[in-house]
């Protein structure tokens, strides 16, 4: 028998985990869920009537199957006797060599009053249920300006849901005032209304109270951002912080055992992507194959579509940029490329940001 690895969460980074291993390893999963992998990045599309269901499940049972992947849904991780090196579940012990925790991130709940009456989006029931109530009402209230909000109101909006989008800043995703409008026109285009600088007060059945004034709406979605599922590594005794703690190469704190994913956190970072969250895997394979390989954490590259707004976010956008050509604004830090925002047309993604961790002057990229 081969080394066995136990992977806990078939979301993007189990999976990916699994499939790059599956060769050399004897790999086992682990989820709790009961249905096989979906595609987390599609669930608004779906909601929107975009794509229908079987689009969001790239892998059959049978994949599985055929790639040597030992499959357990429906299992939910209860504790890691370490000394033992058993994983204890809601159906059984499972033996490892070597643990990876991909246990994923939940959406944040909102504290706010009348928090029953607003859903979150984070799994394949989340986004049954508000498919269903999006289709009785026809419109939608979006609480939250990040990319699965400003992801959820493009699709609504592209396919003719009325479409309300709250936001507590007048900014997007951390870009500057320029980039921000550039996203809010196009999603204005397809028929979003935006309520910038405005907080949530107070949610009821037919709409939400705000420090600006009452919105209507009976479907109330919060995209708040997310919290990592960090439970089961504290429980087994394992660090963690708001994450699960992991050096540049997704060891814990416990021997033999690593975290790749939304539910890692290196030096305050979690990376929460879905991208980040497939290099984690590819890179924790290599090392697992005795490779030497690292992630840099501090470096960040998101991709994102917004409406019909495709959008790449790479290294540090922040203070003054230059646009290059019509869809390229770069960020310079003492005369180097830190940092660009692509929109449109994304096949310079790789390029560019090869060229910003070779750190190349502003005059070499133009
Ligand atoms: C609506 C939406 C849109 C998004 N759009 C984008 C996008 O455009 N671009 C992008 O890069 N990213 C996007 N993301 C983010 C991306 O989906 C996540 O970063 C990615 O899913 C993280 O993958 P993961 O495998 O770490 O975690 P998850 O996908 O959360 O998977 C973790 C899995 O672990 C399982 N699990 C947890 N605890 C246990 C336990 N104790 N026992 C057994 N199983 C357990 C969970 O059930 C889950 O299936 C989007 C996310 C959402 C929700």
């Amino acid at each position: 028998m081969g080394v066995k690895v136990l992977i806990i969460g078939n979301g993007i980074a189990g999976v990916t985990l699994a499939k790059e291993l599956s060769k050399d390893f004897e790999v086992i999963i682990v989820e709790r869920e009961t249905l096989p992998y979906y595609n987390k990045p599609m669930l608004s599309h779906y909601i929107a009537g975009l794509v229908d269901e079987k689009a969001l499940f790239p892998y059959s049972r049978e994949w599985y199957l055929k790639n040597s992947i030992n499959l357990n849904l429906g299992v939910e991780a209860k504790i890691i006797d370490r000394a033992r090196k058993k994983l204890v579940t809601s159906k059984g012990e499972f033996n490892y060599d070597i643990l990876v925790l991909a246990t994923g991130a939940r959406a944040r709940e909102p504290a706010t009053k009348g928090k029953e009456h607003l859903m979150t989006l984070r799994t394949f029931e989340d986004a049954e249920r508000i498919k269903n109530i999006l289709e009785n009402e026809g419109e939608a209230v979006i609480i939250g300006g990040g990319f699965i909000g400003l992801e959820l109101a493009g699709n609504l909006s592209k396919v003719g849901y009325e479409v309300k989008l709250i936001h507590r800043r007048d900014t997007f995703l951390g870009l500057d005032g320029e980039l921000s409008n550039i996203i809010m026109q196009k999603l204005e285009e397809f028929g979003v209304r935006f309520y910038l600088n405005t907080n949530l007060v107070k949610a009821e059945e037919n709409g939400i109270q705000t420090d600006k004034g009452y919105i209507k709406g009976k479907l109330k979605i919060c995209a708040f951002g997310i919290v990592p599922n960090r439970e089961l590594a504290v429980r087994s005794g394992i660090h963690a912080g708001r994450g699960i703690l992991i050096d540049d190469q997704f060891r814990t704190s416990a021997q033999n055992i690593y975290a790749i994913g939304d539910c890692a956190e290196y030096g305050g970072i979690i990376c929460g992507t879905a991208k980040a969250s497939m290099e984690h895997a590819r890179v924790l394979a290599n090392i697992l194959r005795g490779k030497m390989d690292s992630y840099d954490f501090k470096f960040r590259s998101t991709i994102f579509k917004f409406a019909d707004l495709p959008i790449a976010i790479i290294g540090n956008t922040k203070g003054e940029g230059v646009w290059i050509g019509d869809n390229v604004k770069v960020f310079v830090d003492e005369n180097f490329v830190a940092g660009a925002v692509i929109f449109e047309d994304l096949r310079m993604v790789s390029k560019l940001e090869k060229l910003i961790k070779d750190k190349i002057t502003i005059d070499q990229l133009r």
